[in-house]
């Protein structure tokens, strides 16, 4: 007997079913947003692939052609700084949204909110991850897409599988980390090819994390990572061919959400030796970490937290600095403190020896956290290197890209406008 795993049933339920993939509420019953179409030109698609952890040397590593050639015939960034902290789930929103994390509300993978008692938001919690209530704070690129008829399909991305503000994508997949790359690039090919609009899709994402897995296992620059770029690799030329046999026109942006930085267990910060113990829940740990004090014990743990440390700073979530542009929404913990790059803030033993390969999570000026851009496509010059910009300034290009104007962000078109055609 033929037994049917969850990968299977992931593909029927999406092979151009509505099972998993839902179909947004007609425009009429969503309020209008900010955004107006500006242009009426035949649609080219933009889609938006993500290889996470992907750090801009990798390029340079002689395993990845097919990203190669689309950086030599397109476009790309010398590298793009990310939004700190430099984690997945805050990266990937700020990129579809154009805000900082502090301002999107996605203040890290692992958070807590008092608006929303009871409930711990991790990326294993399929319940909190699907819950509009942790992305409600912002209006990524889908939905004001859909919101003005432009019908959108996510092969994954953080938010996408949640109704947010009440829209969801044409098509969009639940995350399931088991699906090759190549089952997920055939998944979007087989979407297009199913597609009844006459219009087509305007704006579609794909995700890839073979190589952030594998950078957090062996260390950036390893045999694994090397492993995963030709993989990966692979499954966008297996794109690019698919869109060529279809005579699909596209543009393509590529990004990744951060870098990888190599991380070890003789360099680790002790929590629990450095802080009274019972004084403070951890929130979250790694390259920072975010506490929360034991009521009336506030003072006893700002005294041992607020001194200087070696290897690593810490602050009331009001005195962060303002280079990390975080704090200031109520998602952040308390009291928050950062590692130096390399460095883990370890909440016991047991963690501190397991500390070993790579990590991100530090100062987005950290060269190690340094993020992956390049694009290619009839809306891009050939041959153009971009100097460092901020991955907040992705979201106004895809919103060019699309012919809508983009909501109010911390991000502005400038630093991409030498890329455009026009
Ligand atoms: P991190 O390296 O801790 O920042 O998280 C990266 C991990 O997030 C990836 O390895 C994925 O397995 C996981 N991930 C990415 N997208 C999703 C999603 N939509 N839902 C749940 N987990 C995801
Ligand atoms: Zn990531
Ligand atoms: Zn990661």
């Amino acid at each position: 007997m033929t037994r049917l795993t969850g990968l299977t049933l992931l593909l029927l339920a999406t092979a151009g079913a509505p099972a998993s993939a839902a179909t947004t509420p007609p425009a009429a019953s969503v309020p209008a947003s900010a955004a107006s179409a500006t242009t009426a030109v035949p649609r080219t698609p933009v889609i938006l692939i993500s290889i996470d952890g992907l750090r801009p040397d990798d390029l340079d590593r002689g395993v990845t052609p097919h990203l190669s050639r689309l950086a030599a015939q397109g476009v790309r960034a010398e590298a793009m700084r990310p939004s700190f902290p430099t984690k997945t789930f805050p990266n990937h929103y700020t990129l579809v949204t154009g805000l900082r994390p502090d301002h999107h509300g996605v203040v890290d993978n692992t958070m807590e909110d008092a608006a929303i008692p009871g409930v711990r938001f991790t990326l294993s919690n399929v319940a909190a991850v699907t819950d509009r209530r942790w992305w409600d704070q912002a209006e990524p690129i889908w939905v004001t897409a859909e919101k003005h008829h432009i019908r959108t399909a996510t092969m994954f991305w953080p938010g996408s599988e949640a109704a947010i503000q009440g829209v969801r994508p044409t098509r969009y997949a639940v995350f399931d980390g088991k699906l090759s790359a190549d089952g997920r690039t055939d998944q979007l090919l087989s979407w297009i090819d199913h597609d009844d609009d006459s219009d087509g899709f305007g704006f579609l994402t794909l995700y890839f994390d073979d190589v952030d897995h594998a950078g957090h296992e062996q260390g950036p620059g390893s045999a694994m990572v090397m492993d995963a770029l030709a993989q990966v690799d692979r499954a966008v030329g297996r794109l690019v061919d698919g869109l060529a046999a279809r005579q699909r026109v596209a543009n393509l942006v590529v990004v990744s959400d951060h870098g990888m930085a190599p991380v070890s267990a003789s360099r680790v910060v002790r929590l629990d030796r450095m802080l009274p113990s019972g004084s403070y829940r951890v929130v979250s740990s790694g390259p920072f970490a975010g506490l929360e004090p034991t009521p009336g014990r506030e003072a006893e743990l700002e005294a041992a937290l607020l001194q200087p440390h070696e290897h690593a700073e810490c602050w009331r979530k009001a005195e962060i600095p303002a280079r990390l542009a975080y704090g200031r929404n109520a998602r952040v913990p308390s009291y928050f403190c950062l590692a130096e790059p390399g460095w883990t803030l370890s909440a016991s033993e047991a963690s501190a020896r397991r500390t070993k390969g790579g990590a991100h999570g530090y100062d987005q000026q950290a060269p190690d956290m340094r993020a992956t851009f390049i694009a290619s496509g009839p809306a891009f010059k050939s041959g153009v290197v971009l100097p460092p910009f901020d991955n907040v300034d992705v979201y106004p290009l895809l919103m060019q890209l699309i012919g809508l104007t983009p909501l109010p962000s911390d991000g502005q078109l400038e630093t991409l406008r030498p890329a455009l055609q026009r």
